[in-house]
Order: C-alpha cells, then sequence, then structure tokens
C-alpha cells in the first residue's frame, strides 16, 4: 500500500487544504498571498506542505465488518482525509502534523442498502458514525471526537451515492443522491436544461446532502437563500428506520419532517437522496458595483433593496476592508455588489428601480458597465467587471489561504443574522468585541471586514472576515492558539449582541456555546428527545449540534486545548 492509497474514486484531495492535490496558485494569486502576508509581518518562506508519512495513525480499534470489506477502507490518506473538515483550526492541525482523532475507517457504501447495513452494524458493535459529504464543514461537523465510549468511529462517506436519479420536468423537481458533489449534479441537470441553482462557495467540493442538513446558504442573496426553499421531500436512513417524506409544493399538515432533517447535521440518520426544486437556467442578467463612502448609508440601501421587492439575486455589501481582501477595490470606499437573474424577462426595469434606490442613498456607479452587462444577455456578461472580479476572487479564496495558514496566518470568517433596527449597533459592537479579542491573543491591530452576504426585509446576514499573525513566533501553533481565543470571543460577540451563532455555516462542534444560548432549553429537550427515537444508541455524529443521551458530554473538538 502506497502513502497515496484511497479507496476513493474521485481525484485525490489535499487533506491538509482546499482542492486537489495538484492544485496551485498563479503568479497574481502568489503575489496577493506574499503581500497579505508581509503585511501582517510574517516572514514570507516556503514551507513543505503535510505529507502521509509524517503522520503516525493508530491501528482501527474494530475489524471492518465481513461482508462489506469491499468498502471500508483504513488506509492513512483516506483517515486523513476524513479526520476533519476544512475550518482554520481543521487546516492549521494538519499542518502541524497533528490528525486529532482520525475515524478508524472510512466506508464508501455503493448503494442505500449498505448504509443501512453499516448503521445495523455499527449499532450492534458500539460503533460511532460520521456521515460524510464533500468534507467542507467549517464548525467540527465531521470531525471524529466522540469521546470514550465508543469501540470505535467510521466516517461514512456518500460519494458513491452522487446521481441524479430521475426529472419531473413538469413540477420542475430532481430526485438526487445526497453525495452528488455541486459540479456533478449540476453537470447531470444540464442535459435537462435544468439547474439548481445552489451555489455556495464550496460548491466544488460540497454535496446535497451537506448543504441539506447544514442549511447551506447558497449565492442568491435575497428570496431563495436557504437549500430550505429548494427542498420537496427527503429520504433519511436512521438506526431506527428509513424516514420518507411525500412530495408536496407546499402543506399546512402540522410540523414538517423535512423541516426536522434540514439543520439535523447527520445526528439524526444518513440522507440518501432528496427530491429539490429545480428551474430554467437564467437568460438574463443585469449586475452593477457601486461605491459608497458611507458604510451606512450603503447599509441603509440595502436596506432599501431588500424591502422594495425587487429581489436581486446578488446583493453583497463589502465594507471598504473587504473589498481589498476580494480585490474588488482599495479600501476608500464600500461596494455593493448588486445582480438580477431571470429565465423569463428582461432585467432593465428592476436595475433601471434598484439604481433609484442606489442614488437615493449616495451610491455612485458606471452607467456604461452597467448598459453593457444588460447588452450581453445569455453569455459571460456577468463575468467581467466588479462583479466578475468579486465571483472571481470568491472562488479562489479558499485556494489561497492553504499557504498563508502553513506561514502562520490567522484567516477565519463567521457569519451572523440580526434585524436591520439592531444593525449598525451590531456592526460596532461585534468588530469592537473581536477586534479587541484579536489584539489581546496576537499582540497586532485587527484587520476585521465584513460583508453582507444575505439579506432579508428584517435584516442583514453580516459575514465577517479576519486576519492576523498568531504570535510573535510565527508558528503555526501559536496562530492555533490564538485562534481558540478569538473564536470564542466572535461566538460570544455574536449571541451577546442579539445575533445568531450561525447564518449557513451550521452549528457542528465549534458554534454549541451560542446554539445553545440561542436556542430554548425546552427545544433542545424535544430535539434530544427526537433524537432518542431515531438513534437510540446514539451512534449518529455525536458530539454535534447536541449531547447525545448516555454519552459523554461537551465534546468540542477544535475548541479544547489539547484538540
Ligand atoms: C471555503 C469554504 C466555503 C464555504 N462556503 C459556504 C457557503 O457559501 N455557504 C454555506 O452554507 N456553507 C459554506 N461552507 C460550509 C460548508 O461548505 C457547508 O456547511 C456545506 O453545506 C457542507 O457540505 P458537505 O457536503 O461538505 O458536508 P460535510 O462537510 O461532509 O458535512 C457537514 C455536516 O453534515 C453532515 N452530513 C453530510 N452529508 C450528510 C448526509 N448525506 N446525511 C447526513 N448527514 C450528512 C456531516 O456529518 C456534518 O455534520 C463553506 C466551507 C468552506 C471550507
Amino acid at each position: 500500500m502506497t502513502a497515496a492509497t484511497t479507496f476513493s474514486r474521485r481525484a485525490p484531495r489535499r487533506f491538509w487544504g482546499w482542492g486537489q492535490l495538484d492544485a496551485t496558485l498563479d503568479a497574481r494569486e502568489q503575489a496577493t498571498v506574499k503581500t497579505m502576508v508581509e503585511q501582517l509581518d510574517v516572514p514570507f518562506t516556503e514551507r513543505p506542505v503535510p505529507q502521509v508519512h509524517e503522520f503516525a495513525l493508530p491501528a482501527p480499534r474494530v475489524a471492518a465488518p465481513p461482508a462489506l470489506a469491499g468498502c471500508f477502507s483504513a488506509t492513512p490518506l483516506d483517515r486523513l482525509n476524513h479526520c476533519v473538515g476544512k475550518s482554520y483550526a481543521d487546516l492549521a492541525r494538519m499542518w502541524l502534523r497533528s490528525a486529532p482523532t482520525p475515524p478508524d475507517w472510512v466506508a464508501y457504501p455503493d448503494d442505500e442498502q449498505a448504509v443501512i447495513d453499516i448503521l445495523d452494524w455499527a449499532q450492534t458493535h458500539n460503533v460511532a458514525v460520521i456521515p460524510y459529504g464533500g468534507g467542507s464543514s467549517v464548525c467540527g461537523g465531521v470531525e471524529a471526537a466522540v469521546g470514550d465510549s465508543y469501540a470505535g468511529v467510521v466516517s461514512l462517506d456518500l460519494e458513491r451515492l452522487n446521481r441524479v436519479l430521475e426529472v419531473d420536468p413538469v413540477s420542475r423537481a430532481a430526485r438526487i443522491q445526497a453525495g452528488a458533489l455541486g459540479p456533478e449534479l449540476q453537470a447531470q441537470l444540464k442535459p435537462h436544461d435544468l439547474t439548481l441553482r445552489h451555489f455556495p462557495q464550496s460548491f466544488e467540493f460540497s454535496t446535497l446532502g451537506g448543504w441539506i442538513v447544514t442549511r447551506a446558504g447558497g449565492h442568491y442573496a435575497t428570496q431563495t437563500t436557504h437549500i430550505d426553499d429548494l427542498v420537496e421531500s427527503t429520504r433519511l436512513v436512521t438506526p431506527a428506520g428509513v424516514l420518507q417524506t411525500r412530495r408536496l409544493p407546499g402543506s399546512g399538515a402540522g410540523p414538517a419532517p423535512d423541516r426536522l432533517v434540514l439543520g439535523s447535521e447527520g445526528t439524526l440518520g444518513v440522507l440518501t437522496e432528496a427530491w429539490v426544486r429545480v428551474q430554467a437556467p437564467p437568460r438574463f442578467r443585469a449586475s452593477a458595483s457601486i461605491r459608497f463612502t458611507d458604510y451606512f448609508a450603503a447599509a441603509r440601501c440595502v436596506r432599501a433593496l431588500s424591502q422594495s421587492g425587487l429581489n436581486p439575486a446578488n446583493c453583497r455589501l463589502l465594507d471598504p476592508l473587504e473589498t481589498v481582501f476580494s480585490g474588488v477595490g482599495d479600501g476608500r470606499f464600500a461596494i455593493l455588489v448588486l445582480g438580477f437573474e431571470s429565465a423569463d424577462h428582461p432585467l432593465q426595469a428592476w436595475m433601471e428601480r434598484a439604481l433609484e434606490l442606489v442614488r437615493d442613498h449616495g451610491g455612485a456607479y458606471d452607467l456604461e458597465a452597467v448598459a453593457q452587462s444588460l447588452a450581453t444577455q445569455g453569455g459571460d456578461g456577468h463575468r467581467s467587471g466588479a462583479a466578475g472580479a468579486w465571483r472571481d476572487a470568491f472562488l479562489r479564496m479558499p485556494y489561497w489561504r492553504d499557504p498563508a495558514v502553513g506561514l502562520g496566518l490567522i484567516m477565519d470568517t463567521f457569519e451572523t443574522a440580526i434585524t436591520w433596527d439592531r444593525f449598525e449597533a451590531f456592526y460596532e459592537n461585534v468588530k469592537a468585541d473581536v477586534g479587541a479579542a484579536i489584539a489581546r491573543a496576537t499582540g497586532q491591530e485587527a484587520l476585521l471586514s465584513c460583508r453582507l452576504t444575505h439579506v432579508y426585509p428584517d435584516g442583514p446576514a453580516p459575514y465577517f472576515t479576519f486576519a492576523a499573525r498568531g504570535g510573535a513566533d510565527g508558528s503555526v501553533a501559536s496562530a492555533l492558539g490564538a485562534w481558540r481565543d478569538i473564536k470564542q470571543a466572535a461566538n460570544a460577540a455574536v449571541i451577546a449582541h442579539g445575533g445568531t451563532s450561525t447564518h449557513h455555516h451550521a452549528v457542528g462542534r465549534d458554534h454549541r456555546s451560542g446554539y445553545e444560548r440561542e436556542v430554548p432549553a425546552l427545544f433542545r429537550q424535544m430535539l434530544a428527545a427526537a433524537k432518542q427515537v431515531a438513534d437510540p444508541r446514539g451512534i449518529m455524529n455525536p458530539g454535534v449540534l447536541l449531547d447525545t443521551v448516555g454519552r459523554p458530554v461537551g465534546i468540542r473538538g477544535a475548541l479544547e486545548p489539547n484538540a
């Protein structure tokens, strides 16, 4: 067996970063990383990337079930790839050559029956099961930190369940297996001239199942922001049996079962497939990049847009520092990236009305560029100009992060939502609290920026990004230590100032402290009771979202000092 042996049928991924093993940065991207790193007083030197042979993994503690041996892998590469997700702390630990709690086995079931058999085997042998989609969790959702009460842990990777099984062109819906990555489902829907149009930043390496159980946020800045509203029905294999919901366009029949599956984060069972609402690809687009000298005037403009009923597909407000991080500005202005799309009608009237609101709030834009975006319908017009630059930087950002983490930089994000009446104070207070925490933990002034990723008539979803040098020694270890303090402070700040612990990154392990303050205790008891029915022996993703009855409590993964 070589270091690169894997049972995965996909192109090998970086276990220590984003993308495939052979991903590279172009010269311009390398220069950007160098500038960013040097701005924070971190010397820019080549650091060797982690190699599989540098990790000493313990032997699996349980034997694989003989009948399923063909889909059970214990190769070091597979175990490392399933050890953690893709948060800053996950990557930092890999750069430190520390695989905190590798799963004993990685299972790649070929079909739903194999999923059922694995759960039966796991229940009988007291083995914890961690459902795994694309592994892009940024909150500890796929980490095998389950405590000592289990005989072993299996990471259950759904990559072989990646097909579009059925398309209903009349109702515009598709039945899709949960393990399909974004590009895989997109490619299979294309011959039907249909698309899901749910594009999280992690689209390339995340799955339909992962999106549904984490309630992911896609590219639509208004209306169907979360995957929730695109889900028509779900099929969940639980240790207690299969939960199949009915396909309906809407229903008022009591609490909706799909709503319990959405956000369940692998704690109730394994989502094997879902019917989702699809649509024709957009033919008409319009976009504009708008500059504001006053950030709060820009925010008020976004509020007016979100309450206008125009429902722009894109309505991302970048504060001045965020424009620098995204490579679309120089830090002097806030920039609003505004876009409309439609498969049905030209968008001139929508854009014209939106620009009236923009002018009312003091925004400035290049009229010719807007006219050009309206003129290049159906093609790649939306990929040019500031909107295109923002989109490209947005998709490439995770690739830039990899070398920066290895150089001892902390680069992370946290996201939340707040009602408009409290937004301005919230923005100031969260920046002050987290900025102070960054200064305390690193001894440096904070580079902390914000963009509004999604907006609703009653409030925005602010998404904060920060970068800092970990400590004077520039080591990844000191950076990780500093990150723990900053992350705790961010978790506390968003809740203390009235926001949610997460708008779309899910709860996992890292956001549990906030979730437990945000959600009523009685509701958490109701959820725990539901889990006991679906998962009576408590084998499903222990430590994520809620404590498992009868098992160790308070497992926190990356936030624990020795993890
Ligand atoms: C660079 C980057 C950008 C990101 N951008 C976005 C973004 O724009 N929007 C957004 O919402 N999130 C984003 N995320 C977070 C992450 O991509 C989402 O949470 C995504 O929905 C996870 O999907 P996945 O398939 O990778 O799931 P995984 O990471 O594999 O798993 C996530 C959780 O879901 C559970 N799970 C996965 N599949 C199943 C299944 N079939 N059945 C039951 N449980 C399952 C896992 O056990 C785990 O708890 C980003 C992450 C990164 C690293």
